[in-house]
Parts: structure tokens; C-alpha cells; sequence
């Protein structure tokens, strides 16, 4: 398996997140990105860094404004007193307020949705290199078949527009555009990871050329909580071609793979030309955020079954933090995509 990953992931490290009000250390830490690497390469897996495709497959896929708040907002931080080591506001806009503020503080607050994602000296360069490594892979299953990004920080609750959910680029969108432009095709994107995909849901819904489908933990009581439910099936071009596949919290590896079987299905059928695989690992029992219960046999039947669709495949890392199977699941994951190929 190829692997594309930068150094420049370790960049951005946040330090706290309010979880249900309460200050605790950010699960999405730099080190996921060592403890990944290491896996990948104990793995026996080719690893690289990406070349730099500049800006424009991120701008296929996000908002100019955006692209050039995350770009620039360090560089800005001593418009806002006060600031030391990170970027974030308490001011968030609503849809009812639709205004763009000139300041600094007042844009964090509309190009942000939550909490977790401070901007921080380090923060652009980690999630440009990222996505980087998310175009690189499109490139590389395109040409020899499937590759692997770790892309640190994730990114699928990202919005055009929006940072969200630990994410800022979304690395799976970009990919999945990168492939649909190179192969003049059709695409598709399986989100297995336990939160539900809403930022590349939201991207793609209206869109006819990328299918979008979502296996996660039922939202009703779960982030991202405002969407991800099973009537959300896209709209105009797009309709039909988002499929989101709740599941109760819970859940293990029967019902799980079931939903995964389910997703292939729908994807066979729409004759993709290639497939992005949005990995999340945070489905695993013992993850400290998740609420599903799939282990590591669960992670390499998924791979067996992605790997007989015999797409194309770009493999996007996503959630997943710090425990010990962590590392073990992606493991099982890429060497059962490479043993079922
Ligand atoms: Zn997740």
C-alpha cells in the first residue's frame, strides 16, 4: 500500500476542548499522527511525502473566503487582544445572521462551528500539507489501484465554508473531487467513521457526479447531530445520491458490516469510477469518544469487502483517537485491503 503523510501534521497540536461544557485535554492531538505513522510503517507499508499541488484542489471543493481566512489568520492573531497561543471565538453566526464582519474575530465565528478547532501557529501548514497528502492518494489509486493518506487532522465535518468537529479541510472531499476530475467520472465516498460524514454530505448533496454515503452512530443524541439521518438522501441533481446508514449506539461488528455491505451495494450500483473510503477508527469498542463497538476483525472485514468492490480507492484517515487499538485497527484495516486485492 502507498502511504502519503507530512511531518507538518505534528503542527498543529490544540491543547483543550469543552466537552459537554467541561475543559479536558483535545483528543485530537499531534501525537495520533506519530502513533499512525508508526503503524503504517511497522506495517511494511511504502511511505511518502506528497507533492505540493498548490491550492486549486482545495478550492474545487471549499470557499475562496475560507480557504483564505484559514490561510491568514494566524498572521492576523494581534487583531484580537489578548490572544496567546490560539485562535477561537464564543461568538458564533447563525443562519439568521448572514453578515461578513471585516474583523478578525467576528470571521472566526462565522467560518467556524464549534469549539474544536483553534487556530494555532502551526495549524495552516498541518492541514494544507494534509490535504496534500488526500490529493496525492487520489492520484496514486487512479494510477496503480488504492493508497492510503494519513491525513492528520481529519476532516469530514469540514463544510465549503466551515471548520467543525476537529476538522478544517476535508481532505475526503477533496479527494473524492480530485479523482472525479482525473478519471472524467462519477465518484464515490464510503464514510465509515463513527460520527457521521455532514461536511462532505454537505458539500457534495446537490451534486450528481459524486455519491456520498455515511455508516455512523445515530445522530439523534451524537455529534454532529444536525445531520446524518436516513431521510437525508440529496436534492436536486443530487437526489438519490446520499445515503446515510444510522446506526443505534451500541452497535458491533454484525450489524455494522451489514451497513457497510449495504453501502457497497448502493455504490456498485451508481458504477463509480473510483471510491474514496473516509476512515475513520473511532467505530472501535475502547475508542474514548465513540459509541459503537466494532473490533478488529470488524475493521478487516470492512477492508476485505471495500477491497472486492475493485474500485479505484483512496483510503482517507478520519477520526480515531488515542487507545491501543488505535493503532492495531489500521493495521488490520490496510493489510486486509491488501491481502483481499
Ligand atoms: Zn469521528
Amino acid at each position: 500500500m502507498r502511504v502519503f503523510h507530512t511531518a507538518d501534521s505534528a503542527r498543529h497540536d490544540p491543547e483543550r476542548y469543552l466537552r459537554r461544557g467541561t475543559p479536558i485535554p483535545h483528543p485530537e492531538q499531534a501525537s495520533r499522527y506519530a502513533i499512525l505513522h508508526a503503524a503504517a510503517r511497522d506495517g511494511g507499508h511504502a511511505l511518502a511525502e506528497p507533492a505540493d499541488h498548490g491550492l486549486d484542489p482545495i478550492r474545487a471543493v471549499h470557499d475562496p473566503g475560507y480557504v483564505a481566512f484559514l490561510a491568514e489568520a494566524w498572521d492576523r492573531r494581534a487583531e484580537i487582544p489578548g490572544i496567546a497561543d490560539e485562535i477561537l471565538t464564543g461568538s458564533f453566526a447563525r443562519p439568521q445572521m448572514h453578515r461578513t464582519p471585516t474583523g478578525l474575530l467576528g470571521r472566526v465565528g462565522l467560518y467556524t462551528a464549534d469549539t474544536s478547532t483553534p487556530i494555532r501557529a502551526g495549524t495552516w501548514a498541518a492541514v494544507y500539507g494534509t490535504a496534500q497528502c488526500a490529493v496525492a492518494a487520489a492520484d496514486a489509486a487512479l494510477e496503480t489501484g488504492h493508497a492510503y493518506a494519513l491525513c492528520r487532522p481529519p476532516g469530514h465535518h469540514a463544510y465549503a465554508d466551515s471548520t467543525g468537529g476537529f476538522c478544517f479541510l476535508n481532505n475526503s472531499a477533496i479527494a473524492a473531487e480530485r479523482m472525479r476530475a482525473a478519471s472524467g467520472g462519477p465518484v464515490a465516498i464510503l464514510d465509515i467513521d463513527v460520527h457521521h460524514g455532514n461536511g462532505t454530505q454537505g458539500i457534495f448533496y446537490t451534486r450528481g457526479d459524486v455519491l456520498t454515503v455515511s455508516v455512523h452512530a445515530d445522530p439523534s443524541d451524537y455529534f454532529p447531530f444536525y445531520a446524518g439521518y436516513a431521510d437525508e438522501i440529496g436534492a436536486g441533481a443530487g437526489a438519490g445520491l446520499n445515503r446515510n446508514l444510522p446506526l443505534p449506539p451500541g452497535s458491533g461488528d454484525a450489524p455494522w458490516l451489514a451497513a457497510v455491505e449495504a453501502g457497497l451495494a448502493t455504490i456498485a450500483a451508481f458504477k463509480p469510477r473510483g471510491l474514496v473510503v473516509a476512515l475513520g477508527l473511532d467505530a472501535a469498542a475502547d475508542d474514548p469518544i465513540g459509541v459503537l463497538t466494532v473490533t478488529r476483525a470488524g475493521f478487516a472485514g470492512a477492508a476485505q469487502r471495500i477491497a472486492r468492490a475493485g474500485l479505484p480507492t483512496a483510503i482517507v484517515q478520519e477520526g480515531g483517537y488515542l487507545c491501543s487499538a488505535l493503532p492495531e485497527n489500521l493495521t488490520a484495516f490496510l493489510a486486509a485491503f491488501d491481502a483481499a486485492r
